[in-house]
């Protein structure tokens, strides 16, 4: 089903990079609802709330926050956030990104499940997981839609439990 609503486009946003596009996945109620779910399940009683990276992350993130009833933080590109924040730089397959949190989103300690739609480098959520500890959280692990395994991300994540639903 997830390959099925996966549209790839060659050569975007740079030459080189095949790009998979998970926007026909979202725009499927059915397809996006089970999707949901299965992440949900995967960590079921593992998480006192999510954490979800811009953009994409977000619809996830809020999804299977509202599902199990967990709040969110936000993990932001730099400069959004209005409050105190934690920074962190990271190289992306195409470039490189700051990310930040706000020092005080959740209490301190809480079990946090961090999600994003595709787990590439790993370096966008190694950086969130590094924020995160930094910010006196626990990452309870990660959960992605699609994993493009020959990137090696999981390598990235030091060791915490990674549930990908589809690796390709
Ligand atoms: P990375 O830090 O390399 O693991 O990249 C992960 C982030 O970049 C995710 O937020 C993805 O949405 C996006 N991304 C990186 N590479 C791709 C790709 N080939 N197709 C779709 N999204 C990607």
């Amino acid at each position: 089903m997830i390959d099925r609503l996966c549209e790839k486009i060659p050569d975007h946003p740079e030459p080189g990079v095949l790009f998979r596009d998970l926007t026909p996945l979202f725009a499927d109620g059915e397809g996006f609802r089970r999707t949901v779910d299965a992440l949900v399940d995967a960590f079921r009683g593992q998480y006192d709330c999510v954490a979800g990276v811009e953009a994409r992350g977000f619809m996830v993130a809020a999804a299977v926050a509202y599902a199990s009833g967990a709040g969110i933080i936000p993990v932001r590109k730099a400069g959004k956030l209005p409050r105190e924040t934690l920074s962190q730089s990271y190289d992306l397959e195409y470039g490189t990104g700051t990310l930040e949190i706000h020092t005080d989103d959740a209490p301190r300690g809480s079990r946090v499940l961090v999600l994003d739609d595709v787990l590439a480098t790993g370096g966008t959520l190694g950086a969130a997981s590094a924020l995160l500890t930094r910010g006196g959280y626990n990452v309870a692990g990660f959960g992605v839609i699609m994993e493009l395994t020959a990137l090696r991300g999981r390598t990235q994540l030091g060791g915490h439990r990674v549930r990908a639903l589809l690796r390709v």
